[in-house]
């Protein structure tokens, strides 16, 4: 017997029959606990899930907090209030921005950063 996914030979117990397909323990257990593409729900909750657990580094946290305090805040702003420089505010902000805590937003037609869920801006 062989699986249908990878091709390996397979005894007979160690077969698994899912969705019609004969497939190996492996290959049944990769479709089993990966996330769908097709299910949008499975892939967010999962990335959800990956976010909350990544923590933030001391300096991420002092961003956020800042945002929490002020507001949205120019770069120039949060590099002097974190006393950072322009490439460490990017190294910061970018991680923040990926993991959907912070975000940029325009005020009056400037660039401010605040926190993702902060309504300011549009
Ligand atoms: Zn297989």
């Amino acid at each position: 017997m062989k699986c249908e996914h990878c091709a390996a030979d397979i005894a007979a117990p160690d077969a698994h029959e899912h969705a019609g397909r004969t497939l190996c323990e492996d290959c049944c257990l990769d479709v089993l606990t990966a996330p769908r593409a097709c299910d949008p729900w499975a892939v967010y909750s999962a990335t959800r899930t990956a976010s909350r657990e990544k923590s933030l580094t001391p300096l991420q946290e002092r961003m956020l907090n800042l945002f929490r305090a002020e507001g949205p805040l120019s770069q120039e702003r949060i590099c002097s209030g974190l006393g950072i420089s322009e490439a460490e505010f990017r190294d910061t902000i970018a991680p923040l921005r990926h993991m959907e805590l912070a975000r940029a937003c325009k005020v009056g037609g400037a660039v401010r950063y605040t926190r993702f869920e902060d309504p300011a801006g549009d």
